[in-house]
């Protein structure tokens, strides 16, 4: 079986008082003809980097919405994550094209996922292209599948863009963040575009008390009697960290007691972290005032609340991004955003709510300072982004849309009462055919016997077993 994440419970209507009750009524009468449908969202790392973010808070969710949903991930060795990192660095654009041995180690570890993949859902939500293959080697059966993609694949590398193309054939549907996202020949009919979105009440965005924002930052070496301007992102040459420190020292030359803060996280299948946290941390050794900071070192989320909210500006530097999470959780604190003009960041700023966008090192550096000098202006700026961020990214929105695609789905094909199973009945929990000699405990319930393969799918079977047994 494909390893589970382990998720909290999240009652939707704790979302009222952010997107009002219209909204939220809305997003619970469309749910309902889902009810009891079976949802997987598969992806590469249950932490670092905006994907495990989404999920972390929409799966619960959806479970509250009355789906069965479940987050698992793929596994693999450092060797498999390099080549993936390759894979999703290419369909950014980069040069560097994948050899055969490569090749060849992304098909068979994705060939030893498939094997685990034992389970049957009604849609499974692949998230980019780490388990993109897994709909080769499994085989549909009944299931809808779902690519998507959450990185910006306009211009991809033609050779590894042909590579992973091959694996896309037979998906029943895409979603990408913007239109312009949707890379050359692309063999799947029903294409959608939806944004990402943060979760307004994780610990990450809920409102914290300036004061206690303070202390965390103070407490962890930060001191917050001098300005600060921070990027908070994965370690990737993409987001440009180098570029940030080059910025911040053309502000320095104006400013001379700015701190800039780079807040990075490691992510399982983000091997190329620790080569750019290397580079990153001898370029500020000498510095006091530049602070870097990571996950691993207990930076979490509610220090990087902290470091969104305090900041004087908050900076986005990237060259290629997908959607940037990071811009959305800034501007939901009221701190104005600098940001490199790409990818799904221009979608979150609008005409200017939110902050500038950037193209250059000194763009960057001349916007901090118009921020730095101007405070009426940047929080100004910061208070319409918050009120955008409100209006179109806040989590809700999102499955809405998701629940939307999956209805649009259902119409084209109907749900079979039981998905197939070769006649061998189903735990109910995880959707694993059972035979005889893999039960490890059964239940009775209104008269029916039903079978589990772990005491787990058991537990949570009794706690509600109505929502695993209906079908619409
Ligand atoms: N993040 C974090 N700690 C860090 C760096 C990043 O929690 O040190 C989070 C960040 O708050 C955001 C996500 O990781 O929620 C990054 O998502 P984004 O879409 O900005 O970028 P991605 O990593 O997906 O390219």
């Amino acid at each position: 079986m494909l390893q589970l994440v382990d998720v909290v419970s999240q009652d939707p209507r704790t979302f009222e008082q952010v997107i009002g009750s219209r909204k939220l009524e809305e997003l619970v009468a469309l749910a309902k003809p889902l009810r009891g449908l079976r949802v997987l969202h598969l992806n590469a790392t249950p932490y670092g980097g905006g994907v495990s973010e989404i999920l972390r808070s929409a799966i619960p969710l959806l479970n509250d919405l009355g789906l069965v949903a479940d987050w698992k991930i793929i596994s693999g060795n450092d060797e498999f994550f390099d080549v993936t990192k390759r894979i999703h660095n290419g369909l950014q654009g980069a040069r560097e094209p994948l050899n055969e041995e490569q090749k060849a180690t992304y098909m068979a570890n994705s060939e030893l996922n498939a094997r685990a993949f034992e389970e049957e859902y009604d849609f499974v939500f692949i998230n980019d292209p780490q388990p993109a293959a897994m709909l080769e080697y499994k085989g549909r059966r009944s299931g809808r599948w779902i690519g998507r993609c959450h990185i910006d694949t306009s211009e991809p590398n033609p050779q590894v863009w042909s590579f992973v193309l091959g694996y896309l054939r037979g998906y029943d549907a895409a979603v990408f963040t913007l239109p312009d996202f949707v890379p050359p020949d692309l063999p799947i009919d029903l294409v959608r575009f939806i944004p990402p979105a943060i979760d307004p009440l994780s610990p990450k965005n809920l409102d914290l008390p300036d004061q206690l924002a303070r202390q965390i930052l103070d407490w962890i070496g930060v001191s917050v009697e001098h300005p600060l301007i921070t990027q908070v992102s994965r370690f990737d040459p993409w987001k440009d960290p180098l570029g940030v420190i080059a910025a911040y020292r053309i502000v320095r030359e104006h400013v001379p007691d700015l701190q800039l803060a780079l807040v990075g996280s490691m992510a399982l299948d983000d091997p190329q972290g620790w080569d750019i946290y290397r580079e990153i941390s001898s370029e500020s050794e000498a510095d006091p005032l530049i602070h870097v900071f990571t996950n691993l070192t207990g930076v979490g989320n509610i220090e990087v609340n902290a470091f969104q909210a305090i900041s004087r500006v908050v900076v986005q530097k990237s060259i290629r991004e997908g959607f940037g999470l990071v811009v959305s959780e800034a501007l939901w604190k009221g701190t104005p955003v600098v940001a490199g003009r790409a990818g799904g960041i221009p979608l979150q700023f609008g005409d200017g709510d939110g902050g500038i966008l950037v193209d250059s090192v000194d763009q960057c550096a001349q916007a901090i300072l118009q921020l730095l000098d101007r405070p009426d202006e940047a929080r100004d700026r910061g208070r319409r982004g918050r009120e955008r961020v409100g209006q179109h990214f806040l989590i809700p929105r999102l499955l809405l849309n998701e629940v939307m695609l999956m209805e649009e789905l259902i119409r084209k094909r109907p749900i079979e009462a039981q998905p197939e199973t070769d006649g061998v009945p189903r735990d109910p929990v995880c959707g694993m055919a059972i035979t005889v000699d893999q039960i490890v405990v059964t239940a009775m319930f209104q008269g029916q016997e039903y079978r589990f393969d772990s005491e787990y799918c058991h537990r949570r079977f009794l706690a509600s077993p109505e929502r695993y047994l209906i079908r619409p």
